[in-house]
This record gives structure tokens, C-alpha cells and sequence, in this order.
């Protein structure tokens, strides 16, 4: 899509996108269950027939598609590994992200890039600690600045809203120390910044695993038609029958990508 039409971004942020989605879901007649954990996947004459949730209640399905990381599903199925032969193993050494999010006051100049990579100035450090050769945050990291022109981020045209994002080795203990270091090196892109800066957010890998399962924070590394197929999603079906494994951390490329090379083509962005 991107090659074809270019990059986009969604009004409201991405959160309008799930909204959108959840919306159209509804229309649909789908129901939601919210704030309802999984704890089980009930089997029954050797397939799966439903799932446990955490008060105890049990929800009867013909299918269950599970679209939460291989960790998870693992403690679903009690540790048996659900997943069909030529799977691949956990992942070491995968990338999530540190995401800082900025208010500001001030208007967003006229004529502002909607985006800035700010590059490491030291690639090789960086790739050593991204790929877990050396521990911690580079001294400079790569960091991407998206100033969105979007209305519907601000509370009103006298305060801009920025992202920044830096690619971070899962399991990153991300401290203060390193947030401003993340905030100092978008100064290069944005004049002013501490004056105008009235707040920030930062959601690091661990928020990252807390809100999704994913072990580490880790983010799910794309599918891609290239590098002869060692870079695609394994098949979604699992050892027992009408269980079914969905999404971005169905089983990334992990071992698709088991060499430092391969994982460098898709990372950092
Ligand atoms: C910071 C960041 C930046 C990213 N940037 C991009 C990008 O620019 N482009 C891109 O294409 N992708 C990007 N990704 C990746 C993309 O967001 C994911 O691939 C996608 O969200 C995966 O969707 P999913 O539905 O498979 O999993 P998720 O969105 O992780 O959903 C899994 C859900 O399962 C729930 N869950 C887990 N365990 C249980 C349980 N026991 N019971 C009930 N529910 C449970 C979780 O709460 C969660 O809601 C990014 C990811 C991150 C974290």
C-alpha cells in the first residue's frame, strides 16, 4: 500500500482505527466481551469446544481462534506446545519499541514534516544493542518524529501533539535518564522544544507486554513476500483440531529470521 499510495496516517490517531473497526464490528452483529481473560481452552472428545474465563465462567464455541502470543496460547493449552510440527522457537533477541508522547504548546509551524528519522550516529552501536550484544539504550538512538497535521490531537490550535518513536531491544528497562535522552536528541528536530514542552508519556516494553501478552514487549515482526518465503507467517492451524492462531504474534518470523543479517532488514524502521 505504501509503494502504491504512499504513507498514511489515521485522524484521531490510531486509536480512531480500532474505534472504526469495533464500530463496524458492532453493525455486524459481533459481540464483544470485554475486561474477560482467558485462563483456558476447554478441550472436549480431543478438540477444542470453548474457552475458561478468569471468574470461573465457561463460553461453549465449535471453533476457538486465538490471536494472543505463542507464550500465551502456551498457558492456555496447560504448556503443551499447540503449534504444528516445524514450529518455530521463542525468539531471542527481537526489537519492541520506546514510545514518547509529547504535549506542546504552540501551534504546529505551517509547512511542518509529518515525519523525521533522526539517525544514530553510531549505527553499529546501535544494531549491538538492538540485537542484545550489549545491554541498555545507544548513547544516540534512532529516533522518529511524527508531527502529525491533525486537529483532532490537540484540545485547540495552540498546542501540538508529537510521537516519538526509537526501535529498543525487547526487555528494555527503560529509566527516566533514558526518556530524556530521547526527548533531548528530538530538540535537533524541533527548536524550542523545551520551552514549549508541557508534559510527556512514555510507554515502554514493559507496558507494551502488560497490554499485550507479547513476552518482552517484543513487537510482531512483519510478513513479507520476500527472502524466499522465510520471512512468512507459519500456518495458523495448531495440534488440536478447531484451535486456531491469529495476528501479528501468531508466531513471527522467528525462526524464519534467525540470523542477525535477517532481522536487520526489517529493523530498525
Ligand atoms: C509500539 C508499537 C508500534 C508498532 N508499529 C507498527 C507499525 O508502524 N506498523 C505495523 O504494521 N505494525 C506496527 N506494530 C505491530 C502491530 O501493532 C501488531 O502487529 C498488531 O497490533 C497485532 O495485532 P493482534 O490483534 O495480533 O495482537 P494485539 O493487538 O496484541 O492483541 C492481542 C490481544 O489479546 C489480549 N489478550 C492476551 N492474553 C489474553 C487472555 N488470556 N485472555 C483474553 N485476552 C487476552 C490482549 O489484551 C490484546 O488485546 C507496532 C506495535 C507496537 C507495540
Amino acid at each position: 500500500m505504501e509503494q502504491t499510495f504512499g504513507t498514511w496516517s489515521v485522524r484521531g490517531g490510531l486509536r480512531a482505527l480500532a474505534t472504526a473497526v469495533y464500530e463496524r464490528c458492532l453493525a455486524r452483529r459481533v459481540e464483544f466481551v470485554f475486561d474477560a481473560a482467558v485462563v483456558r481452552i476447554v478441550e472436549k472428545d480431543g478438540r477444542a469446544a470453548g474457552v475458561e474465563l478468569a471468574d470461573g465462567t465457561t463460553a461453549d464455541a465449535d471453533f476457538v481462534v486465538a490471536g494472543v502470543a505463542p507464550t500465551v496460547l502456551s498457558r492456555l493449552t496447560s504448556g503443551v506446545n499447540i503449534r504444528s510440527e516445524g514450529d518455530v522457537p521463542a525468539r531471542t533477541g527481537m526489537p519492541s519499541r520506546l514510545t514518547v508522547l509529547l504535549a506542546l504548546s504552540g501551534a504546529r509551524p505551517e509547512g511542518t514534516p509529518h515525519r523525521t528519522v533522526l539517525h544514530s550516529a553510531d549505527r553499529q552501536d546501535e544494531l549491538d544493542r538492538l540485537f542484545g550484544e550489549r545491554p541498555g539504550l545507544p548513547a544516540s538512538p534512532t529516533v522518529t518524529v511524527l508531527r502529525p497535521d491533525d486537529p483532532e490531537l490537540t484540545p485547540d490550535g495552540a498546542h501540538e501533539a508529537v510521537t516519538l518513536t526509537v526501535t529498543v531491544p525487547a526487555h528494555l528497562e527503560v529509566s527516566p535518564a533514558d526518556v530524556e535522552r530521547v526527548i533531548s536528541r528530538a530538540e535537533a528536530a524541533i527548536p524550542g522544544l523545551r520551552e514549549r514542552l508541557l508534559w510527556h508519556e512514555a510507554r515502554t516494553p514493559a507496558d507494551i507486554a502488560e497490554a499485550t501478552g507479547a513476552e518482552g514487549g517484543a513487537v510482531p515482526a512483519p510478513a513479507l513476500a520476500a527472502a524466499g518465503g522465510s520471512l512468512l507467517h507459519p500456518a495458523n492451524s495448531t495440534r488440536l483440531p478447531g484451535l486456531f492462531a491469529v495476528g501479528g504474534l501468531v508466531a513471527t518470523p522467528a525462526a524464519a529470521c534467525p540470523t542477525r543479517a535477517c532481522r536487520a532488514r526489517w529493523s530498525p524502521d
